[in-house]
């Protein structure tokens, strides 16, 4: 599924391609992206401009100005296969193509979405900013103080404190086993536990994948691809990340696969030791 990164290429493509221009008609194919009335959101969208892209977490907003008329948000989060792709407007449609949005006279933007987890809705500012409250601060842009604060008290596993969007916005199954493999950590390793040496280490690895990953368009598993279609290239860079089993780059043991919170955690069992505190599994040597 997107996560940062590749939310935050889309945005890059949406300000390249997108910014600037108005959306002179709707078609909303499959009402089921919508979130409310797909003719009131056609209604509300239609005729005008977007003027900015905004990012919180895995969440994308574009600004939707129009004369004389209070501004409104297309607020849209990308599931597990959104796709925003623009293309001039007699292009063939592929299939699982839910919503088009004219842009000008010549180009298209199309959401697209095979497994349908995406949503889009039209919201007013206050709307907009009560989505964003919900969650964390963004991944990219957190300070330290404000990541360590947050690790505070917490208890469970560390993996899933950082795919926890209220917490942190914008890790997901990929960059949150990445980041603890960078900083030595153990995924079941609790967030309270955690020496203030080791969470400033965290700290940085979660900023030093990222940015990484954003420089290199992200990560294609599904079908993620950016706004021209074309896929990320952040995959050959992966360490752990579905490796199970395969030499890790740092010192040559299995990757291993461990199941959290109902997800795959991949992590390597010497270079991210198991803390004193987590119980040996049953079966395992990690
Ligand atoms: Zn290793």
């Amino acid at each position: 599924m997107p996560e940062l990164p590749e939310v935050e290429t889309v945005s890059q493509g949406l300000q390249r391609h997108a910014l600037g221009r108005r959306i002179l008609a709707v078609e909303v194919r499959h009402p089921g992206v919508i979130v409310g009335s797909a003719e009131e959101f056609a209604a509300e969208v239609e005729g005008r401009a977007i003027i900015s892209v905004q990012r919180k977490g895995k969440a994308l907003a574009l600004e939707l100005s129009a004369q004389g008329q209070l501004p409104r948000y297309l607020l849209v989060r990308l599931g597990m296969t959104g796709q925003f792709t623009v293309s001039v407007r007699d292009a063939p449609l592929e299939p699982h193509t839910h919503l088009l949005l004219a842009l000008g006279e010549r180009d298209e933007l199309r959401f697209r979405d095979v497994r349908r987890f995406g949503r889009l809705r039209c919201c007013t500012h206050e709307e907009l900013e009560a989505a964003f409250a919900r969650l964390g601060p963004d991944a990219q842009q957190m300070t330290e103080e404000q990541f360590l604060n947050a690790l505070r008290g917490r208890r469970g596993a560390i993996k899933s404190w950082l795919m926890n969007q209220q917490l942190l916005a914008g890790l997901g199954n990929i960059y949150a086993d990445e980041s603890l493999f960078v900083a030595r950590i153990h995924p079941l390793a609790q967030p309270a536990r955690i020496s203030p040496r080791k969470a400033r280490r965290l700290f940085r690895a979660v900023r030093k994948v990222l940015d990484h990953a954003v420089k290199l368009q992200g990560t294609s598993f599904r079908d993620y691809v950016d706004i021209q279609g074309r896929p990320g290239s952040y995959e050959p860079r992966l360490r752990v990340y579905q490796r199970t089993g395969e030499p890790c780059r740092r010192c040559g043991r299995p990757i291993r696969r461990l199941v959290i919170a109902g997800r795959s955690s991949h992590f390597c069992p010497r270079c991210q030791p198991r803390p004193g505190y987590v119980a040996r599994m049953r079966g395992t040597r990690h």
